[in-house]
């Protein structure tokens, strides 16, 4: 047994956390155990989209409580459909599938392209998906994956996932043959770094695709759900995909995905696809809820504005401290530093009160509640900027 000398022991040691213990959040902001106030541009990795604590989704989740958490995903419920409903409603797919997770929401979308490639396809099996791109921790999403860290880790991998490279179209259909059934990626590539497929790649992508009778598959994990100021990041684009995923940002908070599909590409049989939480009507209440503000009349204009207000007050002090670009769209953004100095600012930033990101050693990345205000995004960039300042001189200094 380990002699636990700290609470933090009994938990496994995933990643290097700093040794501040959250209790409370209202919005953009996050207190600690100590009372320190803190102000949030992670928003737990895109995921508490409407920011910590909303009262939509907290009055929703209190009702649900008390009327039904679950009847088991044997059965149909209220809740479920209306949210399935919804997500079809407003998007180009016809049936959803309620996931966990986005690893198991593409676990699913994994599972049903290989079932459409034996039932269509002659067995066809092979996923094409992206240096770079991420899409999960389980091991069929990390084989999936073109993230150089998962390379080495849990041999063998699972086979079928060839990669191209984003925003080359020719990488791409290099790699088509008869095994090939879908190809698989994220409208803007998040973890490797925020670096968008171009419009007009998605465009190419969709036809030829189409030419080869292949599935195209958009991991929306986090672009979906209103983060690029559409409500879907495909949209952008005026494709059609075969199949999305959505995760993060669905629940507002908690454990919410879900795989969607066409008509022609919903082809699960009894027994292909399950899981004991999938669509329980706890989560989807808290999903129905964030549907419903992200629905408001201009919520995905304010979106729209305030990533255009984040994005020209980056490129602003880009400018100053002689920085590199500003990638992105909406209210996922990344600065590029252009020196490997990202870490060093996040532990500056964060003894300030700043929760930022470095998704890689030269980026920061920016992920706010999709409600940040222009006065919050102030207060985020005088601080980043003093940060900044200190380090160049530093950088003089050496
Ligand atoms: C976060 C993420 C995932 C994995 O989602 P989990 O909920 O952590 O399993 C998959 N794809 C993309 C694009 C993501 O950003």
């Amino acid at each position: 047994m380990l002699s636990n000398t700290h609470p933090y022991d009994a938990l496994m040691e995933i990643t290097a956390r700093p040794k501040t213990v959250f209790v409370q959040g209202k919005g953009s902001w996050l207190w600690d155990d100590d009372g320190k106030r803190y102000l949030d541009f992670i928003q737990g990795w895109a995921v508490t989209s409407l920011g910590h604590a909303p009262p939509a989704v907290a009055q929703a989740l209190a009702e649900q409580a008390n009327r039904l958490i679950t009847p088991s995903p044997a059965y149909y419920n209220d809740v479920a459909l209306k949210l399935a409903k919804a997500l079809v409603d407003q998007s180009c797919f016809d049936q959803v599938f309620f996931a966990n997770s986005g690893a198991e929401a593409n676990e699913g979308a994994i599972k049903l392209a290989r079932k459409y490639g034996s039932l269509h396809k002659g067995g066809a099996f092979e996923i094409i998906t992206f240096e770079g791109g991420f899409h999960g921790r389980t091991l069929a999403t990390m084989s999936a994956s073109g993230k150089k860290a998962f390379e080495p880790l849990f041999e063998p991998k699972v086979p079928g996932f060839p990669k191209a490279r984003l925003n080359d179209i020719g990488s791409v259909e290099a790699l088509i043959s008869d095994k090939t059934v879908a190809v698989m990626l994220e409208p803007i590539q998040g973890e490797a770094g925020v670096w968008p497929a171009t419009d007009a790649f998605l465009k190419e992508l969709r036809a030829l695709t189409q030419q080869y009778g292949l599935l195209l598959i958009v991991d929306e994990i986090q672009t979906g759900m209103g983060r690029t100021g559409k409500l879907f990041a495909y949209e952008h684009a005026e494709i059609t995909p075969d199949i999305m995923t959505l995760g993060k940002g669905i629940g507002g908070g908690v454990p919410l995905a879900a795989l969607l599909a066409t008509e022609q590409a919903s082809c699960f049989e009894h027994g292909d696809q399950g899981g004991t939480f999938n669509g329980n009507p706890l989560m989807c209440a808290a999903g129905l809820a964030v549907l419903g503000e992200i629905g408001k009349p201009s919520f995905l204009k304010s979106v729209t504005d305030a990533g255009l207000y984040l994005e020209s007050e980056l490129q602003r002090i880009s400018a100053r401290h002689g920085l590199g670009e500003v990638r992105g769209r909406g209210l996922l953004l990344a600065l590029d530093l252009k020196l490997p100095i990202a870490m060093s600012i996040v532990a500056q930033a964060f003894e300030a009160g700043l929760l930022l990101n470095a998704p890689r050693p030269d980026s920061l990345r920016f992920m706010p509640a999709l409600n940040v205000t222009r006065a919050e995004i102030d207060e985020m960039i005088g601080p980043l900027d003093a940060i900044l300042t200190k380090a160049g001189v530093a950088r003089r200094v050496a």
